[in-house]
C-alpha cells in the first residue's frame, strides 16, 4: 500500500519527459488527466509514490538517454512506468530494467493512466471528486479535463479537501489557455474545465494577468472562458457557484462561446442545511438567479448534486429541497446518502438520519428528478442540435452522441440512428426524434467534420 493509500493524502508521482515538443503534450496530456483525478506531482524521485518516465526513442542516442533514465528512476525511486516512443520497444525495455511496472507506447494515454490507477490507485471522495468514478477508466482523445486551479478556500463542513489539498491554488491564465490551446491542437473537441470551485478562479493571485500572444490576460473567471471559448473546442464549465460574477459569464453561454451548462453542486436547498453544510454562496437567492440566467440564456442546462440524510435535515428541509429542485428545472441531477467522511467537522453536528430515511429520501429525490429530466428533454424534440460522437455501434448503423447539455459520463446521451462512415469525436448536425428519462434520439443531418 503506498504512503498516499495510508495517510489519505493525494498520491504523488515524479514525471521525467523526454524527447520532442509532441512528446510534451502527451506528458501533459496525462499530467492534466491524472491532476484532475486527484493525484499530486513530486519534483524529485523522493517525494513521489511512483515514477513516470516519458521516453523518445527515435535516434539511438534517445534510445539510451531514455533507458538511462529509467534506470535511474529505477534506483532513485524503485517504482517506475514507461511510456512514449521508446515504449514500443518493450521487449528491449524489459530486457535492460526487468523491474519496470508497466510499459506502454506514444499517445496510449488511456494504457499509462489504466496503469498508474493499477500500481498507484486514487484516493476516492465521491461528495466532491472532479471526475466522476466511472470516468476514471478512460478519457477519449476528443475531450479532455482542463484543471484551472488546486485547493478550496471553503470550508464544507462535510468536505476535508482543504485539509488535503490546501487553500485555492489558482494556474496563471496564460498557462491554462496554453494548455488548452495545445490540446486543441492535439485533436481534443470538448475541454471540461475543473477545480473545487472554478467560480473562485484567480482570487487568490488576486486576478493577476500573465502574458499570452502579447496580451496580458487576467486569471478572472470571465476572462478565462472568453479566452477558452475562442480556441473552437467547446468549453464545458464544472463546479461553478451561484455567485453575482456568474451572470457575465451566461452572456458567453447565450452568444454560443461557451456551452450553455452549468455544473453547480447546490447539495442542498434549504437554508437551514445549507448553513451547517456551510456551503458557498448559502445565502444567495438562487431561485431568482437561476431564472435571470435562464432570461439571459435559455437553453442554459443545469447540473447539480445533492446529498440528503445531512446531519439536521429534517422531513420539511428535504420537502423544501423537492419543491425547490421541480421550480428550478434542474435538468440533471444527482444524489448522494450523507456519509460521515473521517475528519470532516460535519462529524460533530446532531441530528444524524438514520440509514433507512436516508434511502427512502434519496429514492423521492430521484424520482422527482428524474420527472424533471424527462420534462426538460421532450422540450429538445423536433430541434437540429450539433452533436459529439463519443462512440459508434457500426453493426447497428448508431452513433452514441452527447449535446451540448451533456457531460460525458455523469450526463445522458444522443442516441443517433442511421448514422454511416461517422468516426468518435467527430461533430454531427441531428435532428432530435424522441427523448425519454435522461437520453435523446435523433437522426442525422449532416456532419460536421
Ligand atoms: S467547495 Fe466545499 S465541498 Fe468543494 S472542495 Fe471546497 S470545501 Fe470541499
Amino acid at each position: 500500500m503506498s504512503q498516499a493509500m495510508k495517510t489519505g493524502q493525494a498520491p504523488k508521482i515524479g514525471l521525467v519527459s523526454l524527447g520532442c515538443p509532441k512528446a510534451l503534450v502527451d506528458s501533459e496530456r496525462i499530467m492534466t488527466t491524472l491532476r484532475a483525478q486527484g493525484y499530486a506531482f513530486s519534483r524529485d524521485y523522493e517525494g513521489a509514490d511512483l515514477v513516470l518516465v516519458n521516453t523518445c526513442g527515435f535516434l539511438d542516442s534517445a534510445k539510451q538517454e531514455s533507458l538511462e533514465a529509467i534506470g535511474e528512476a529505477l534506483s532513485e525511486n524503485g517504482r517506475v512506468i514507461v511510456t512514449g516512443c521508446l515504449g514500443v520497444e518493450e521487449e528491449l525495455i524489459r530486457k535492460t530494467h526487468p523491474n519496470v511496472l508497466a510499459v506502454s507506447g506514444p499517445h496510449q494515454y488511456e494504457a499509462v493512466v489504466g496503469a498508474v490507477h493499477e500500481h498507484l490507485p486514487p484516493v476516492p471522495n465521491k461528495f466532491v471528486d472532479l471526475v466522476p468514478e466511472q470516468g476514471l477508466k478512460l478519457t477519449p482523445r476528443h475531450y479532455a479535463y482542463l484543471k484551472i486551479s488546486e485547493g478550496c478556500n471553503n470550508r464544507c463542513s462535510f468536505c476535508i479537501i482543504p485539509q488535503i489539498r490546501g487553500d485555492l491554488a489558482s494556474r496563471p491564465a496564460a498557462s491554462v489557455i496554453g494548455e488548452a490551446e495545445r490540446l486543441v491542437k492535439g485533436g481534443v473537441k470538448e475541454l471540461l474545465v475543473i477545480s473545487q470551485d472554478t467560480s473562485a478562479y484567480g482570487l487568490d493571485i488576486k486576478y493577476a494577468t500573465s502574458p499570452y500572444k502579447g496580451r496580458q490576460i487576467p486569471a478572472r473567471f470571465y476572462d478565462l472562458s472568453k479566452e477558452l471559448g475562442e480556441l473552437g473546442a467547446w468549453v464545458r464549465l464544472h463546479y461553478v457557484y451561484p455567485y453575482p460574477h456568474v451572470d457575465q459569464v451566461i452572456e458567453l453561454m447565450a452568444e454560443g462561446k461557451v456551452l450553455p451548462y452549468l455544473d453547480i453542486p447546490f447539495q442542498h436547498a434549504s437554508p437551514k442545511v445549507l448553513k451547517a453544510m456551510r456551503r458557498p454562496a448559502n445565502q444567495e437567492k438562487t431561485l431568482d438567479r437561476i431564472r435571470k440566467w435562464r432570461e439571459i440564456c435559455p437553453d442554459l442546462a443545469i447540473r447539480s448534486n445533492f446529498i440528503v440524510g445531512f446531519p439536521g435535515e429534517t422531513e420539511e428541509d428535504f420537502e423544501f429541497l423537492l419543491d425547490w429542485l421541480e421550480e428550478a428545472e434542474i435538468d440533471r441531477a444527482g444524489c448522494f446518502e450523507y456519509e460521515p467522511v473521517t475528519g470532516a467537522p460535519a462529524n460533530e453536528l446532531e441530528g444524524i438520519v438514520p440509514d433507512e430515511v436516508k434511502r427512502e429520501r434519496f429514492e423521492r429525490l430521484m424520482e422527482v428528478a428524474q420527472d424533471v429530466s424527462i420534462n426538460q428533454l421532450a422540450k429538445k424534440v423536433g430541434l437540429t442540435i450539433e452533436v459529439l460522437v463519443d462512440d459508434v455501434e457500426p453493426q447497428a448503423n448508431r452513433a452514441i452522441a452527447r449535446s451540448k447539455w451533456d457531460a460525458p459520463d455523469i450526463d445522458g446521451q444522443v442516441i443517433v440512428d442511421n448514422a454511416t462512415g461517422i468516426m468518435p469525436g467527430d461533430l454531427m448536425t441531428v435532428t432530435v426524434t424522441d427523448s425519454d428519462e435522461y437520453d435523446l434520439f435523433a437522426e442525422p443531418v449532416t456532419k460536421a467534420n
